[in-house]
């Protein structure tokens, strides 16, 4: 719910009864919609002295994703989506309702976003096991990280067949309401919380995205 306020732009201010009133009934079609599925693959990853990142026969060039993963050894590859129900139930409110169709796409983000974060969890907890520690997921897109690679991701995660995402030429992804991630994990234990680094008070941290 807190999410999905400031999505629609409150910020930290609380939205009027009738806005919570909206909120609180998209999340309850948006459930009945969402056929949320995911997918996770662990590889060993390499870092060269110029940050160059190698893992899953991929290169990686991005100094933002190579802060964030310095000190790691894993990498997760993760792709995730609510399903192409949701986005006809947003579809079909647009034509009817902008306002509902407005709150259902604030609502769908936060739900996809608790969604990946109870995945990433899930992750965390498998590689806890080696004594490894998740960063915070990275996106294609976020800082210098070029967009082509969500290519890469889906070709090795094969989306179309594991969760039923795929892409456009231009990048835009079926069903719209779907991640793809990387998610180092390193021996060194930081605690970083779900939500990533704009929820993390280490403002101070050299790995921050
Ligand atoms: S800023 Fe916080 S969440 Fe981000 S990498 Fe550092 S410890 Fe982790």
């Amino acid at each position: 719910m807190k999410e999905a306020v400031r999505y629609l732009g409150y910020g930290n201010n609380t939205a009027d009864e009738r806005t919570c009133a909206m909120i609180q009934e998209s999340f309850t079609e948006l459930e009945r919609a969402a056929d949320p599925r995911s997918i996770c693959r662990i590889f060993d990853m390499e870092q060269d002295a110029d940050g160059t990142i190698k893992a899953a026969n991929m290169k990686l060039v991005s100094k933002s994703l190579s802060r964030n993963l310095k000190g790691c050894v894993r990498l997760v590859l993760f792709g995730a989506t609510l399903g192409i129900g949701v986005d006809h139930l947003i579809r079909r409110s647009s034509v009817t309702d902008m306002s509902r169709a407005v709150i259902l796409q604030a609502c769908a983000a936060a739900l996809l976003e608790e969604y990946c974060d109870k995945i990433q969890e899930e992750a965390g907890k498998e590689l806890e096991k080696e004594k490894l520690y998740l960063r915070p997921r990275f996106s294609p897109g976020y800082g210098d990280f070029d967009i082509h690679y969500q290519e890469p991701i889906m070709r090795i995660l094969d989306c179309a067949k594991t969760i039923g995402l795929s892409m456009t030429d231009g990048y835009m992804m079926t069903p719209t309401k779907s991640v793809t991630a990387l998610i180092g994990a390193s021996p060194i234990k930081e605690r970083c919380p779900a939500a990533g680094c704009e929820a993390c008070s280490k403002t101070d941290c050299e790995y921050r995205r």
